[in-house]
């Protein structure tokens, strides 16, 4: 298996609740290692450009007021198969169906402030890591 990167973003929910170590723990031994990480307030223009895909869904606007209503972390996890190894550990999008261990069963609020972001493929991966970061700020 390839050793490879994913994105990952501690949300509001998590931050306000001081949540940042525990969810990194959880990274960490699920076999992610940070390669980067920074404390942002997201611009509504970042986070709409950032949810784009989900434009059109009816959470959209939600979406963007509660990423927006607080600090998140951006991070770059690497690790072998990073992007499954991290759904893994992220759980189901929503709390109620997630697996008991996974951060969102664990940690997160509801459907909405569940906790985490993590890309769903290696292409996405990519686009959502240049999108917070430049090269140099990640150190493998
Ligand atoms: N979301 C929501 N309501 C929904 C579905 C999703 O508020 O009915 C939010 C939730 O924060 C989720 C994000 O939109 O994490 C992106 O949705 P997606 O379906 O991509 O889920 P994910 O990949 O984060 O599990």
């Amino acid at each position: 298996m390839a050793v490879t990167r994913t994105f990952s973003i501690i949300k509001p929910d998590a931050t306000r609740r001081n949540l940042t170590g525990a969810v990194t723990k959880m990274l960490e031994e699920a076999g992610l290692r940070v390669v980067a990480s920074k404390r942002i307030h997201m611009t509504k223009d970042q986070a709409e450009g950032f949810y784009g895909v989900h434009r059109e869904r009816p959470f959209f606007n939600d979406l963007v007021s509660f990423m927006i209503s607080g600090p998140v972390v951006v991070q770059v996890l690497e690790g072998e198969d990073a992007v499954k190894r991290n759904r893994d550990i992220m759980g189901a999008t929503n709390p109620e169906n997630a697996d008991a261990g996974t951060i969102r069963k664990e940690l997160a609020e509801s459907i909405e402030a569940n906790s985490v972001h993590g890309s769903d493929s290696d292409e996405n991966a990519k686009i959502e890591i240049d999108y917070f970061f430049k090269p140099e700020e990640i150190v493998g």
